[in-house]
């Protein structure tokens, strides 16, 4: 089996794109077969080399690794279109000499008004046929002469064309409701149904995967690949990613671009084990599993042919899930940029070495907490950034405030930088001096060090508190903070 990505290199890769080069990876993955990335970055005012960059590393930050491709080579280079002119050039003609392809000299104005017209005649926009029964010798005196031609397809008149789809059945077009397509442009270059053709069938591609809306481009490949006596692959077309609102997911409902999900702190696997299940279903309800099983378990008999919904909620409950399970070091490595981007600049957490094990620190009281990575500094600030007239106004409005930090303050004046064990030690303390217990006893001491109202555990944030001043020049302590309020 070989399967392919395909990309346009004209933005940012697409969530809906991702999928599609995801369900390609897994069947390649689970199937022991190959999987190529192609760019196809014929559109050369559109196509970018920033572009095709962004999307390499998108699919390598996604975990879809490629055994072909333009960076890494392969049996059938070149791997990107634009480097392929020559073998476009040889098909073309091909198709030319045998009666399959003609020049086309229609102006863009002309085809415009055509398809105005058709249009005002609620007819499909098709193209006339004009120059379909121009001699082959007079076109090529023109052409000669200087006169800009694209090269159309014969679309053979009267035909059923059927082709096998894996996920939704036989799928039949009448070639009357299709108009010849040009497959070389007037400045040279190959169009997309003719190009992809060529490299699907050079590069042995067996099976391709792709969205919905390239369906009606199908029939128009499978008759190039017949004009060529060529085998097509196997098609699947995966329905569209909705929005909300059951239209195509675009920039209007929000993030659409997997770098975009990256940015506010959504991990690469639950990315990836949510983009599998919007189509695919493994059978038993399984939700949370691993790109490796996915890929094991992975089948198009079990795609959906019915339109999937982004659901961000999912997708964030998804994401907590992973964040929860996620190795703690890799965790670490994967918030610090998000403590750098929210830190002052140059903040504490850019200092080194002690961020790192800051931010280690930390990350417990968060995990669990929050749906993204971007929401980690702000939910642990409280560590970081101590207001003192807030958690003095704070303290002043709780009834025996004063009278439990001071109790509190006196009690850990005993001990070093404060462990659950030595916070809940001095709790007691303050509680056998003072006679208060429970909210009364715990929410001024919460106030007093945090300068918040609620939070995270008073067991896990005080330690992290004194943890964090350790490492930290300018984080003042537990001890400090009391200190502070009482002075
Ligand atoms: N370059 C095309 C696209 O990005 C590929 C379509 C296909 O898979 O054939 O839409």
């Amino acid at each position: 089996m070989r399967l392919r990505f395909a990309p346009s290199p004209t933005g940012l890769l697409h969530v809906g794109n991702a999928r599609t080069a995801l369900f390609n990876w897994l069947l390649a993955r689970g199937q022991q077969g190959a999987f190529v990335l192609r760019i196809e970055d014929t559109d050369t005012e559109r196509s970018t080399r920033a572009s095709e960059d962004g999307i390499r590393a998108d699919l390598q930050w996604l975990g879809l690794n490629w055994d072909e491709g333009p960076d890494v080579g392969g049996p059938y280079p070149p791997y990107r279109q634009s480097e392929r002119l020559d073998v476009y050039a040889r098909y073309a003609q091909t198709l030319l000499d045998t009666g399959h392809a003609y020049w086309c000299f229609c102006s863009a104005e002309q085809l415009e008004q055509e398809r105005a017209s058709a249009l005002a005649a609620a007819a499909p926009p098709k193209y006339s046929g004009r120059c379909r029964d121009l001699a082959r010798a007079e076109a090529e005196a023109r052409r000669n002469a200087g006169e800009a031609a694209a090269l159309r397809f014969v679309i053979p008149a009267d035909r059923d064309v059927t082709f096998t789809d894996l996920v939704r059945g036989p799928v039949t077009f009448h070639t009357s409701v299709i108009g010849d397509p040009v497959i070389v442009r007037s400045d040279g270059g190959p169009a997309y149904n003719f190009a992809v053709v060529v490299d699907d069938a050079l590069m042995a591609i067996t099976h391709v995967i792709r969205g919905e809306d390239h369906i009606s481009n199908t029939p128009r490949q499978v008759l190039i690949y017949e004009a060529l006596g060529l085998t097509p692959p196997a098609f699947a077309h995966l329905s569209l990613v909705m929005g909300p609102d059951h239209a195509p997911l675009s920039k209007r409902h929000g993030a659409t671009s997997v770098s975009e999900f990256r940015a506010r702190g959504y991990l690469p696997e639950a990315l990836v084990n949510y983009l599998a299940l919007l189509g695919w279903s493994p059978g038993d309800g399984e939700e949370l599993m691993a790109i490796g099983e996915m890929a094991r378990r992975f089948g198009v008999a079990r795609v959906s042919h019915s339109s999937a919904v982004f659901d961000v909620d999912k997708l964030a409950w998804m994401n907590r899930q992973y964040m929860k399970a996620c190795d703690p070091e890799r965790l670490v490595e994967m918030a610090m940029p998000f403590f750098q981007r929210a830190g002052s600049n140059p903040g504490p957490w850019t200092l080194d070495p002690g961020p790192r094990a800051a931010v280690s620190a930390v990350l417990p009281l968060a995990v669990g907490a929050v749906d993204r990575l971007e929401e980690i500094p702000e939910r642990v600030k409280f560590v970081l950034e101590w207001n003192r007239d807030e958690a003095a106004r704070l303290v002043a409005a709780e009834a025996d405030g004063q009278k439990v930090i001071a109790a509190f303050g006196d009690a850990i004046a005993e001990f070093g930088p404060l462990t659950k064990e030595s916070f809940r030690a001095a709790a007691t303390r303050a509680r056998e001096a003072t006679g208060i217990k429970g909210k009364a006893l715990f929410h001024p001491i919460r106030v007093a060090l945090t300068g918040m109202e609620s939070g995270p555990e008073l067991d896990l944030a005080i330690p992290a508190i004194d943890q964090v001043a350790g490492l930290l020049g300018g984080v003042p302590s537990c001890a400090v903070r009391i200190q502070n309020l009482r002075a």
